[in-house]
């Protein structure tokens, strides 16, 4: 049976890319989005992969989609935790609202998502999920107090996750990209934009395809010894700005 593999963010960006990737590489895809019908109908066309509209942030809302994909489609065995937002901002003007907001996207997600697939994976003695979180996890960014603490407990929840399901065939990574060009960096600023591809070695911004091939390879039976890894894709911003 063709391994279904479930892409949070699906329909646009990097989760779009991702979502080619894996189906270019055999596996049935469902795509999840949230509330821009038309890419999602658009990408839905271009693609044939299915789509699916929910909120990642709703416990419930997972529970039920995930029944009706397996449902639908089969027994998911992979997942990519792609969904996410950003909500800038200075942390001393920051509302509650804000910083809700992301926490929920970008890491209540990992629990809400991942805790509706991870005991059907164990039963099957199989899984992947790969978590996408983001350099500002790792290096912290100004303005972006929720969106770094949010993506920063994306590594932890990676960590611990992989530990606990080491010895049932389930890999659990993160992947970090650097600024990817996708509509959440479009929405910065141009003097900003500028600001932050100067501070990138490589001298540009990333492609989604470029982020989608490392998912592509941890979704494969061969990255089977590859868990609780964090890897960074940012054309070495990290290395040099960190
Ligand atoms: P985009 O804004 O281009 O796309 C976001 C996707 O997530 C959309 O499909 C959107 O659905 C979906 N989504 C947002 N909120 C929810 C929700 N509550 N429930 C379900 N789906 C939701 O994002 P990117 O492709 O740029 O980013 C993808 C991931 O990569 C994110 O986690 C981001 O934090 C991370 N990242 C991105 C970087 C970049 O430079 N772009 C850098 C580092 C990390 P809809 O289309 O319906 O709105």
């Amino acid at each position: 049976m063709t391994p279904i593999a479930v892409v949070t963010g699906g329909t646009r960006g990097i989760g779009a890319a991702i979502s080619r990737g894996l189906k270019g590489q055999g596996y049935e895809v469902a795509a999840v989005y949230h509330g821009n019908d038309s890419a999602a109908a658009q990408f839905r066309q271009e693609t044939g992969i299915p789509v699916f509209k929910w909120d990642v942030s709703d416990d419930r809302a997972c529970r039920d989609g995930i029944a009706e994909i397996e449902r639908r489609l089969g027994p998911v065995a992979i997942l990519v935790n792609n969904a996410g937002i950003t909500r800038d901002g200075l942390f001393h003007k920051m509302s509650w609202e804000r910083w809700r907001e992301v926490l929920a996207t970008n890491l209540d997600s990992m629990f809400t998502m991942t805790r509706a697939v991870i005991e059907g994976m164990r039963e099957r003695c199989f899984g992947r999920i790969i978590n996408i979180s983001s350099i500002n996890g790792q290096k912290g960014q100004p303005g972006q107090t929720n969106y770094s603490a949010a993506k920063a407990g994306v590594i932890g929840f990676t960590k611990a996750l992989a530990q606990e399901n080491a010895d049932k065939g389930i890999t659990v990574n993160a992947v970090c990209p650097g600024y990817v060009d996708t509509a959440m960096v479009a929405a910065v600023k141009e003097e900003v934009r500028a600001k932050i591809i100067a501070g990138i070695p490589v001298g540009r911004l990333g492609a989604a395809e470029e982020i989608a091939h490392a998912v592509s390879y941890l979704a494969s039976p061969k990255a089977a010894f590859c868990t609780g890894s964090v890897l960074t894709i940012n054309g070495g911003q990290y290395i040099a700005n960190g």
